[in-house]
């Protein structure tokens, strides 16, 4: 085989943590990723990992500079250039794409799409109504019975949902989303549907479009303070092998939701062959669907990748060959925690250019992966909201999130900020964890 020479698409700690985690493959021999961050940035002549300055959604540029480079693997990064279509483009120049055909994802682009696939497919998830005239929808929040959430259909960088504490609220909200067109388009239609109660639970799996095959089940921390308070954010931290995630509840999500969605996919024309990421919310009666990513979701990419013992790219590769059935995917049985050191005033406006000093990282288990962050006349600065994720495994949840705040006393720079409390539901007394060690 040819080596791989791969270009991965975007600018997060996912791609970070992604680049990190081809380059320990032999069958890798370069990884450019564009426009990448300070830690993706070449610092000595010839390195394996390299920046390409060239944004996410500059398909054409993105393409030529594939085939100048010799590039035969693309991987894309966030929502947005999957679902403007890039896997067209690249499919076109003749170089795989490890990403959804645009039709497939819908699953992620569109709201209504994904409740309406899960509706007809029989995959558990919060009952909902679609509705694209304001008044209706109005009429409806007022009269339902039960608390709501609401969704705009399209993609609102991650502030598309809103969880309104009362109908007046409620009422606001789809004013702002339907009439004042706070998010433009996409909140043209919107989803309402019934709040669910419980913990919440991330499963980032490969697919080949019939085989799937799981990393070990993640919780993200969307809310920006302590305890889950204040605004949602893009991810604060995140950690693997979530406790709640028993060998049998996985395999339960596996039997009745991710492996019918790829079923599902397949049989109705849009096979997905990359991941899906399944957001749940496990509830007193069961797994429910929150949300599908078809791509690496972020930051739990920069917490579950660590546990992969086995050779990502080889994974890939199966999947384009639909071999996937053929490869075990070895996971290490210990835990990893990834604490997302943000810009002061995140989510809100915040400073960039802030110069960030690193320390000797104390121990080998310990990974630092950009996001915000750019390399100017040889200084790593801040340049982005989250800023960066400290990762660290151990062979309890204990010790690794230990680790992972020893690592981040390593980093500073101006007005940093972080949780404290990442991974709280696993360190919670009763909690069995060990349980957890399980899965397929
Ligand atoms: P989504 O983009 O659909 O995953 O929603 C973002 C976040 O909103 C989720 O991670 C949940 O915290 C919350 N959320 C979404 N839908 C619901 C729901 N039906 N009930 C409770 N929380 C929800």
């Amino acid at each position: 085989m040819e080596p791989i020479v791969a270009l991965l698409i975007g600018n997060g700690g996912r791609e970070h943590a992604l680049a990190w985690k081809l380059a320990q493959s032999p069958l890798v021999s370069k990884i450019y990723v564009a426009p990448g961050t300070g830690g993706t940035e070449a610092k000595e002549p010839g390195s394996k990992i390299e920046n390409a300055n060239i944004g996410v959604c500059d398909f054409e540029k993105l393409v030529q500079f594939s085939l100048e480079k010799k590039v035969n693997l693309a991987v894309p990064g966030p929502e947005l250039p999957l679902v403007q279509g890039i896997e067209t483009h690249f499919r076109k120049a003749g170089i795989p794409c490890f990403g959804p055909s645009s039709l497939a994802a819908r699953m992620e682009g569109s709201k209504v799409f994904a409740k309406d696939f899960m509706h007809r497919n029989n995959i558990p998830t919060a009952v909902y109504r679609t509705f694209s005239n304001y008044k209706e929808a109005e009429q409806f929040v007022n009269t339902c019975s039960f608390d709501v959430v609401i969704k705009a259909d399209g993609l609102a960088g991650g502030k598309g949902v809103i969880i309104p504490k009362t109908k007046h609220e409620a009422a606001s909200a789809l004013r702002d989303i339907m009439l004042n067109e706070e998010f433009g388009s996409a909140g043209k239609t919107v989803v309402i549907e019934e709040l669910l109660v419980g913990e919440e639970l991330s499963i980032l799996t490969f697919t080949d479009g019939y085989t799937c095959r799981s990393l070990p089940p993640a919780q993200d921390h969307k809310r920006a303070f302590d305890g889950d308070l204040g605004p949602n954010t893009g991810g604060m931290g995140a950690y693997a092998p979530a406790p709640i995630a028993t060998s049998q509840l996985v395999d339960q999500i596996h039997s009745t939701i991710i492996q019918p969605t790829v079923d599902g996919m397949r049989r109705e024309g849009y096979p997905l062959v990359g991941i899906l990421f399944t957001g749940l919310m496990i509830t007193a009666q069961g797994p429910r669907v929150l949300e599908y990513n078809v791509r690496f979701g972020d930051p739990e990419t920069q917490a579950v990748l660590p546990l992969l013992e086995s050779d990502l790219a080889e994974i890939i590769v199966a999947a384009f060959e639909r071999r996937l059935d053929s490869v075990d995917i070895i996971v290490a049985n210990k835990f990893s925690c990834a604490v997302v050191c943000v810009a002061g005033g995140y989510p809100g406006s915040y400073p960039k250019g802030d110069p960030i000093t690193f320390s000797d990282t104390p121990n080998e288990n310990i990974r630092i992966f950009h996001a915000g962050t750019s390399f100017k006349e040889g200084q790593i600065v801040t340049s982005g909201g989250r800023v960066l994720a400290v990762n660290a495994t151990g062979e309890t949840v204990e010790s690794a999130v230990k680790l992972a705040y020893e690592g981040v006393q390593t980093v500073q720079y101006k007005d940093m900020s972080f949780r404290k409390d990442i991974a709280h539901h696993a360190l919670k007394p009763s909690t069995a964890f060990k349980e957890s060690l399980t899965y397929e």
